[in-house]
């Protein structure tokens, strides 16, 4: 009996990742019954969460933390940029820790914000969303196309804005093949730094003028946010090149410089945090997103990682809880941990097939491993 989400290259392997009990020995009525019963119970048990504790879903103290420490670290370290004489070595410290910020304010804030999950009012999250704008990148282009072209079809190749490389990367079986996907698990770790700088420069730009996407293609974009899209990008690089140079005295090749190094670094942090919950070589690469329903389809493609480690819950901003992110993508990422427990129980207890790297590492491991299947197709 194949199990209901196996196909593709979702084929089960001994690796560092634990899943609980499958149910591969069940009959198709039972597997049926007990998928649609274990949807309910798992509803069911999550909504009680927040119903019995008097929570709300949207930011607790945590959250309410994380959105101030996040605003002070990036604001803070560029004030200091100015405050502080610095030399060249100093400013460039300085202005890699002020890029984490804005990586972690990307991971932690507009995320969240973007999904509408930081408040019930709307105005919070829509002045939150623009922290991603401030750093360089569209929050308008970013709902249309995570909102809408990711979280309705992960891993579907021709729909998932995810697993769009340009052709440098082979992230689906159903993408074609190139003699350079055979080194994608090599150059993987010098290309992904260059993910951030796609944002800024290329993605947003493409999908605004060319509209070359089916998700944004028959959208009507506002005047108004070609204006901002536009004016964003162009005020990013005034503070982030122009007024350095100008104002700190250090030739523009150096700034150029610490602009590049630093956007390598959060390309890499972003891109290894993002990527290692679906692309993965024990998800599944469904071809259209109707072969599951939704909650299925989400089971099928996602992998958690780390979700016990206090760390990965600070920095990552819940994408390690990935699979409760997908079911609640409208509630703030600091209940994830707990929610997640509820998912994995439930599972267990009905015999779900929930899939989780222990560690970063291990969620890495299996990421390269598809990269590597991929780049040399049978
Ligand atoms: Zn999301």
């Amino acid at each position: 009996m194949r199990n209901i989400w196996q196909n593709g290259l979702g084929v089960f392997q001994s690796g560092p990742y634990i899943c609980c009990k499958t149910i591969r020995e069940m009959d198709t009525a039972s597997i049926t019954k007990n998928n649609a019963e274990f949807k309910e119970v798992l509803f069911e048990r999550l909504n009680n969460f927040f119903k019995e504790s008097g929570r709300s879903k949207k930011a607790n103290w945590e959250m309410t933390l994380k959105v101030t420490l996040a605003l002070v670290w990036w604001i803070g370290s560029l004030a200091l940029l100015y405050i502080l004489k610095l030399n060249y070595w100093q400013f460039l410290l300085l202005y890699i820790f002020q890029g984490l910020g804005q990586i972690f304010m990307f991971l932690n804030i507009a995320h969240d914000a973007n999904h509408s999950s930081i408040s019930k009012k709307r105005l919070v999250n829509k002045s939150l969303s623009y922290v991603l704008d401030a750093c360089g990148i569209s929050s308008y282009m970013w709902r249309v196309m995570h909102n809408q072209g990711h979280h309705s079809v992960m891993n579907v190749y021709g729909e998932d804005e995810g697993i769009i490389a340009h052709g440098i990367f082979r992230f689906s079986p159903h993408a074609p093949w190139k003699k350079m996907h055979r080194f994608q698990h090599i150059y993987v770790f010098f290309l992904y730094g260059i993910a951030s700088l796609d944002f800024v420069f290329v993605k947003d730009l493409e999908y605004l003028l060319l509209k070359n996407n089916k998700h944004v293609h028959d959208v009507k974009i506002p005047l108004s946010e070609y204006i901002t899209i536009i004016g964003s990008k162009i005020l990013y690089l005034f503070y982030m090149i122009v007024l350095p140079t100008v104002l700190l005295g250090f030739p523009l090749w150096k700034v150029i410089l610490a602009f590049l190094v630093t956007h390598f670094i959060m390309g890499l942090a972003a891109s290894w945090i993002i990527q290692t919950a679906h692309l993965l070589e024990i998800n599944q690469f469904p071809k259209t997103k109707d072969e599951h329903d939704f909650i299925d389809h989400i089971f099928a493609t996602t992998t958690d990682y780390s979700t016990r480690s206090r760390i990965a819950n600070v920095i990552c901003g819940g994408l390690n809880h990935h699979v409760i992110h997908h079911i609640y993508p409208h509630v703030a990422h600091t209940h994830y941990p707990k929610l997640t427990k509820i998912v994995k129980e439930t599972a267990k207890e009905f015999g779900i097939e929930y899939r989780e790297n222990r560690t970063m590492y291990g969620a890495m491991v299996h990421h390269l491993r598809l990269l590597k299947q991929l780049g040399n197709p049978a």
